[in-house]
């Protein structure tokens, strides 16, 4: 079912707890692929009830990013949401998510942003963290599913829930792959045929810096390395990242460390696309 309304959601939301129905609750931005359907499959099997939300956050986009543009089709969408027995889809209006662009008060995301996608995109988590506080006072699920394509994302939510005491886990689902290991994303679908060949540089780098890292060559030779490596492989691609932090608590590393998120995005064209894998070392 679809519910376009805040009051709405409040209400089934309000119906579903009475009869004791665990809620799962999937927050998105639509244009649904198997990333997405991982979440709602995991959301599924955790909980009675699952709400998935489809709506394009304005505040996450710089001014020269994707917004206007980015995919929407939520006929498409409604299809693969009843593929996976959603029960219901709440995608509200831009108007009634943001009364103003403005407000007096605001979630500001302080640490971890100087690194990764937060220096690339400023400003972005902080419009994530605000969305997501808005979306989890609507819905107020048991538990909330996140992807751990958006590594960073997946920290500062889990921060943002616990530290603002929500009563909502956060379950972290693994990264989905296409066939030839390019990480699914909404985006790719306006990648032409060569830069969709040039994207599996991305994960081809990430493997090959595991590969060096198995073979003991220290983790900034291999980082070094990778980086001429993704610029070999990639025809039209622009490297914008390609860092080393602690996993999962994104900062750097030391010698004691024991598992490592290494993290890559690159530009092609104006399509951003990012990646990463997590290594023990
Ligand atoms: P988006 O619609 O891109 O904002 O993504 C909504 C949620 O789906 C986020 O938690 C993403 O991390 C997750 N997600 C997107 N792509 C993938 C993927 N390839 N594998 C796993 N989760 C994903």
């Amino acid at each position: 079912m679809i519910v376009n309304t805040i009051s709405e959601m409040r209400e089934y939301v309000k119906i579903e707890r009475a009869k004791g129905k665990r809620i799962g609750f999937v927050p998105t931005m639509g244009f649904l692929h198997e990333g997405h359907a991982a979440l709602l499959k995991q959301a599924w099997r955790e909980n009675d009830i699952v709400i998935l939300s489809i709506f394009v956050n304005p505040t996450q986009f710089g001014p020269d990013e994707d917004y206007k543009v980015y995919p929407r089709d939520l006929a498409r969408d409604q299809a693969i949401a009843n593929e996976n027995s959603v029960d219901y889809i709440f995608t509200p209006s831009v108007e009634e998510m943001y009364e103003t662009m403005n407000p007096f008060v605001s979630v500001v995301v302080q640490d971890r942003v100087d690194i990764l996608c937060g220096k690339s995109r400023p400003g972005h988590f902080d419009g994530v963290a605000t969305i997501v506080t808005k979306l989890l006072n609507i819905v107020q699920p048991d538990r909330a599913y996140f992807g751990t394509k958006d590594a960073q994302q997946v920290v500062i939510v889990k921060e943002l829930v616990s530290h603002f005491k929500f009563a909502t886990e956060i379950v972290a689902v693994d990264l989905v792959r296409e066939a030839d290991r390019l990480a699914i994303s909404s985006r790719n679908t306006y990648l032409t045929e060569e830069q969709r060949q040039d994207a599996t540089a991305l994960y081809k780098t990430l493997n090959h810096i595991r590969y060096l890292l198995h073979k003991d060559i220290l983790l900034q030779d291999a980082i070094a390395e990778g980086k001429t490596y993704f610029a070999e492989l990639a025809n039209y691609g622009k490297l914008e990242y390609l860092e080393a932090y602690t996993y999962p608590d994104l900062l750097p590393i030391t010698e004691g460390s024991k598992q490592i998120i290494i993290a890559i995005a690159a530009k092609f064209d104006k399509i951003r696309l990012i990646d990463n894998i997590v290594v023990d070392i």
